[in-house]
């Protein structure tokens, strides 16, 4: 008789560690809170019926550069046999500025550094050579330092940039209004202060990607990705069971392994008494960080953006100058309400006309909140879109908001709105959530964690489920879980 899973939580690293173990021939079954699976992937009619909106995750780097997406596109079981189509925008990244200029980022290196003018040497040397390092960098990044190093000398070139904050190095390294604010742009997405430690490590590892890989997005909306995970499962055996929110590891059924894709504040609910005491401590000192405020718009038409390559851009990053994004960036750190937000926007159906019926169009945003607010962002928002496209307010047909409380009720991972399962700062980044070299490990048998409050974190990659789940296997026949009854 094969060995049996219970995955709890269908998001990208519930799904990865479900299709990971069903693949080794396991029988898996993943229970899910909510009526559809697919986590941060979910795509809904969220404004008027037509109108595929991508309700978290958009753009997607880090899947498609993932070692566990990669993995799965050369197996047997690829993910494109179920209707997964990565789509690509003309270019990766657009950063408009005022006065009508832009700095854009191409999937070529060349091409990026050219367009950035007196910065083009400045940016050929801060990313060349990790661009040139290819996936032995990235698979690095996403395979935590806890695992002895493949390539430490990529690693350690990579480190001593990307340990120091982006506001300094975009400062140091860039003379240009553009240059500077491209990086800060991507530094941002570490949901942190620019003047933080570490920051200048997302945006490198988010820039690299966008060379090696591309910024794409899902044919249809992220939940074909969910879609297609779910049917590599089903043809391998597994099961997803939808509404099915689980309280207590008790109410679980036997099986030889319990992969968590919650966070440890759940996680902490769930295991009760049964959690040791140090572990225990360890789950309450997890920190949880900003939130986001999201908004989904149906458009009658094109967003006008004043730089025209802004409107070849699957993804444009609104917030201004450099400083400008690290003033915004601090005020959500320091638990103020920013009035010019740094605004994350996806505008999906232009390269994807599957998203919205003919001539119209959809656009997704979001812009990081304290912790657990509910100002509502919708007109500082809104306002940045129209600083960079005039005339963007009167396309709107329709739109959807969500604070952080909808957050949340969307998905309990999303604890006070925090969309990466925790804080990602230098500390959190070595103890998540435990100090060690397998974070994935409860000290309960048979209980691992897998979402993204283990390494290597935030983001649609699978890499949380499938190091659990390798973890799961490196331990088969040594860990029981038992339920109670
Ligand atoms: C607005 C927004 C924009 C984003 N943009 C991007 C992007 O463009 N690109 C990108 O790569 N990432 C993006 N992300 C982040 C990405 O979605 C997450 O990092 C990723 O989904 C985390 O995956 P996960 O599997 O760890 O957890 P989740 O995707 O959060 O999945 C956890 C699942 O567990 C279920 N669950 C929770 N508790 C229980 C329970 N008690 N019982 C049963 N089921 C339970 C939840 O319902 C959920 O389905 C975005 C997120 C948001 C919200």
């Amino acid at each position: 008789m094969s060995e049996s899973a219970v995955v709890v939580g269908a998001g990208p690293n519930g799904l990865m560690a479900a299709v990971t173990l069903a693949r080794a021939g396991w029988d898996v079954t993943v229970f899910e809170a909510a009526s559809h699976p697919g986590g941060g992937m979910r795509s809904e009619e969220l404004t008027l019926p037509g109108f595929v909106h991508d309700v978290c995750s958009a753009i997607h780097p880090l899947a498609i550069g993932s070692p566990a997406f990669r993995e799965l596109a050369a197996s047997d079981t690829p993910l494109s046999d179920h209707g997964l189509e990565w789509v690509h925008s003309d270019v990766a990244l657009a950063h408009p500025l005022d006065g009508g200029r832009a700095a854009v980022m191409h999937r070529s290196l060349d091409e990026t550094a050219a367009g950035l003018g007196a910065d083009a040497r400045n940016y050929r040397k801060l990313f060349a050579h990790h661009v040139d390092a290819g996936f032995d960098l990235t698979d690095g990044l996403l395979s935590p330092f806890t695992l002895p190093p493949k390539h430490p000398i990529h690693l350690a070139r990579y480190g001593a940039v990307g340990v120091l904050p982006a506001h300094l190095v975009a400062q140091r390294r860039f003379d240009t209004d553009e240059a500077r604010a491209l990086f800060a742009g991507l530094a941002g997405h570490s949901v942190l202060s620019l003047k933080a430690p570490v920051t200048t490590g997302y945006g490198l590892m988010l820039g690299v990607l966008g060379h090696l890989v591309g910024w794409p997005l899902a044919k249809g909306g992220s939940q074909r990705i969910a879609d297609a995970l779910v049917a590599v499962l089903q043809s391998l055996g597994g099961r997803v069971e939808c509404d099915r929110r689980v309280e207590s590891l008790d109410e679980l059924p036997a099986a030889d392994a319990v992969l968590l894709d919650v966070t440890p504040r759940q996680l902490l609910a769930m295991g009760g008494d049964a959690i040791p005491a140090r572990y225990r401590r360890a789950l309450i000192r997890y920190r949880y960080g900003a939130g986001v405020f999201k908004l989904d718009w149906a458009l009658d038409g094109p967003i006008p953006w004043a730089n025209e390559n802004c409107a070849r851009a699957a993804t444009v990053h609104l917030g201004g100058t450099l400083d400008e994004i690290t003033a915004s960036e601090l005020d959500v750190q320091k638990g103020r309400i920013t009035e010019r937000p740094y605004t994350l926007l996806a505008q999906q159906s232009l390269f994807d006309p599957t998203r919205a019926p003919t001539g119209v169009q959809t656009a997704w945003a979001y812009c990081h909140v304290p912790h657990g607010s509910i100002v509502d962002m919708t007109a500082r928002i809104e306002a940045q879109v129209e600083r960079f496209a005039p005339g963007f307010r009167d396309r709107i047909i329709g739109r959807h908001a969500m604070n952080t409380e909808a957050m949340e009720r969307h998905n309990a991972n999303y604890v006070g709105g925090d969309i990466g399962g925790g804080v990602s700062d230098l500390r959190q980044f070595v103890r998540r959530p435990s100090l060690g070299l397998h974070p994935w490990k409860t000290p309960m048998h048979g209980v691992y964690l897998c979402s993204s409050s283990t390494p290597p974190g935030a983001g649609v990659h699978g890499m949380c489920g499938w190091h659990a789940a390798q973890e799961v296997l490196r331990d088969v026949g040594r860990t029981t879980h038992r339920s109670a009854q």
